[in-house]
């Protein structure tokens, strides 16, 4: 029980790999709450977190508005209280090339991915700051460091969620708050289900360890970075992708 009363909030929590950072973050003990655009989703997976014997709640949220994550941080710690851990995953993909990429592609993306994000973590810090403790870790990715041709906008935001971190790590260490980035290679979910056949093929060629991740070789790192383990790491970026980048 790593986690044991620790209270986190999960943005894009209702299936995926928040799905699986939820379920994870519940068996080690820690109360729930599920943020996602799809209430529905978010109501099921908090009723399934709820079988490990934890509380669980599902929030309607967009990570891109600001009145919407207000509201989100505030129903949160009424329902549970303090807010010891925040996990910045809501994620979304408009996938083009360059000159085909919209004005619109490249602001829903960076609003969902890297806005919200930035929204979120100045929630979770006024909170934090005050208890003096504190963890965020936010979902990245390895095309941050690779790039990827049609990700323009993705790789961008997940880049830039990285100075994000260090910044907040740098910023608030002295309150307590500890914040890290993981980025995953190619995972098995919804967003990546989307994918070719052929573009599947040549990734898998490209991972030394010859096979896709799972929503819990991530959630097992979130695990690690939400606990008292890992209390002397900020500002750090974990690589989760079976060597695909070393
Ligand atoms: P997913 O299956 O698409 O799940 C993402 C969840 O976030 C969905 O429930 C989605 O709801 C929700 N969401 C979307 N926009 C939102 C918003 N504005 N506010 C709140 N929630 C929102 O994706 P995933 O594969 O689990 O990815 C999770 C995170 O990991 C993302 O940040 C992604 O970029 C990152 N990541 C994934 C991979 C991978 O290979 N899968 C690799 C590296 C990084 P709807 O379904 O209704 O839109």
């Amino acid at each position: 029980m790593r986690l044991k009363d620790k209270n986190a909030l999960i943005t894009g929590g209702a299936q995926g790999i928040g799905k699986a950072i939820a379920l994870g973050m519940a068996k080690e003990g820690a109360n729930i709450g599920i943020a996602d655009v799809n209430i529905e989703n978010a109501e099921n997976t908090a009723l399934e977190v709820r079988t490990s014997g934890v509380k669980s709640i599902a929030v309607k949220l967009d990570v891109s508005r600001q009145d919407n994550v207000s509201n989100t941080f505030q129903t949160f710690v009424k329902e549970l209280g303090a807010l010891d851990i925040l996990v910045n995953n809501a994620g979304i993909t408009r996938d083009t090339v360059l000159l085909r990429m919209k004005e619109e592609d490249w602001d829903a993306v960076l609003n969902v991915n890297l806005k919200g994000s930035f929204l979120c973590s100045k929630e979770a810090v006024k909170i934090m700051a005050k208890q003096r403790s504190g963890k965020i870790i936010s979902i990245s990715s390895v095309v941050a460091f690779i790039g990827n041709p049609g990700q323009a906008n993705y790789s961008s935001s997940k880049a830039a969620l990285i100075g994000l971190t260090k910044t907040i790590a740098k910023e608030y260490a002295s309150r307590g708050i500890r914040a890290n980035a993981i980025a995953p290679g190619f995972i098995q979910t919804a967003m990546t289900d989307a994918l070719t056949d052929e573009v599947k093929g040549e990734m898998k060629r490209a991972i030394p360890l010859g096979q896709f991740g799972t929503p819990e070789d991530v959630a097992n790192i979130v695990i690690f970075l939400a606990s008292n383990e890992s209390d002397y790491i900020t500002g750090q970026v974990i690589h989760v992708n079976g060597g695909m980048y070393m």
